[in-house]
């Protein structure tokens, strides 16, 4: 089969070996595939992985071949797939329910093979069956989706948490900006493209402040606050020096949320922090069922995200679309 191969160095197509199936595994032809900023953080050398490795872990696909140990009645079913695999269900975290965090686990696409390639093999623990309306290219949102979600398992609001300033208008921001929204918060946009800010504003940003035209963001946060600073910040970018706008921006006893850090060092004011006991939270993966519901009921909108799509050939070009443009969301290989 044709597979997007990352060398350590570059990425590109190979004729691979077509993967064989386990008897628990059910063997998906991939549809479409989205790029991340994952993805292209291990392509820009600056999140280690093994190689040669098939990158790809935001995907739908078709089941065409199951193994003994799995039901039939997964056969030709559209389905996405959990990042988490190699779950060895026994862990102190497993035990839990916490399975993204399985001392075991291998993030597909990450540490083992993904879906940029024509064919995946998976675990069927690990398969989600996407509804008849989500069509292919929207199903990858699946999984960022998840992770937006995400944000709020693991961060309370409370009765004092009236607003939200988020730094980053990328697919994940524009993502937590609709359930932001839809928890009636008031929200704070902050990107450096107009299009991404007008884009929140048509899923109800308040306030929107372009970083590039802005003098100082952190007084422009604190001048919409009532001079307090917001209740929660969450940072998106996973620009390393974002972090000391974002805690300047947060409120004394608020919130701060980071969701990407893209593999790099993190400067960060800890006496900052401290002293206005600040509380720093984190996410990633998260339930791949409040995703499917929110694309399936059209609470969440994920059209609007994608800028490009290619082909698995073009996988160069994929890549290369995210230097393109400040104004490039959501790039997807169709295989
Ligand atoms: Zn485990």
């Amino acid at each position: 089969m044709k597979a997007a191969v990352y060398d350590g160095n570059k990425i590109t197509i190979k004729n691979v070996l077509d993967p064989e199936i386990k008897e628990s595994q059910a063997l998906i032809r991939v549809k479409t595939v989205g790029i991340c900023g994952t993805d292209l953080a291990i392509a820009n050398g600056h999140l280690p992985t093994p190689t040669p490795i098939i990158l790809g872990h935001e995907f739908a696909g078709d089941v065409v071949k199951v193994g003994a140990k799995i039901s039939h009645s997964w056969l030709n079913k559209r389905v996405t797939s959990e990042i988490n695999s190699n779950i060895d269900f026994n862990c102190y975290y497993c035990k839990k329910g916490l399975y993204t965090q399985c001392v075991s686990r291998k993030a597909i696409g990450i540490d083992i093979n993904g879906a940029l390639a024509e064919y995946i093999a998976l675990d069927s623990y690990l398969l989600h069956e996407i509804p008849d309306t989500i069509p292919y290219d929207e199903a990858t949102f699946i999984e960022p989706l998840a992770a937006a979600y995400q944000t709020f398992e693991m961060m309370p609001i409370d009765k004092d948490d009236k607003n939200i300033a988020l730094f980053g208008l990328g697919k994940l921001g524009l993502l937590i900006t609709q359930i932001v929204i839809s928890k009636g918060l008031t929200l704070i946009a902050i990107d450096g493209s107009d299009k991404k800010l007008n884009l929140a504003k048509q899923f109800g940003a308040h306030h929107l402040i372009n970083r590039v035209t802005c003098k100082d963001v952190s007084d422009e946060i604190i001048n919409l606050t009532n001079n307090l600073g917001a209740d929660i910040v969450i940072d998106t970018t996973g620009n390393p020096n974002a972090l000391r706008e974002i805690v300047a921006s947060c409120r004394t006893r608020g919130k701060i949320h980071v969701k990407s850090t893209h593999g790099l060092e993190t400067p960060i004011n800890l006496t900052d922090i401290v002293v206005r006991e600040l509380t720093l939270y984190s996410s990633r993966c998260g339930p791949f069922e409040k995703a499917i519901d929110g694309l399936k009921s059209g609470n969440i909108q994920v059209r609007q995200l994608i800028s490009k799509k290619f082909k698995l050939d073009e996988i160069t070009e994929a890549f290369n679309s995210y230097k393109m443009s400040n104004d490039h969301i959501k790039t997807i290989v169709q295989i």
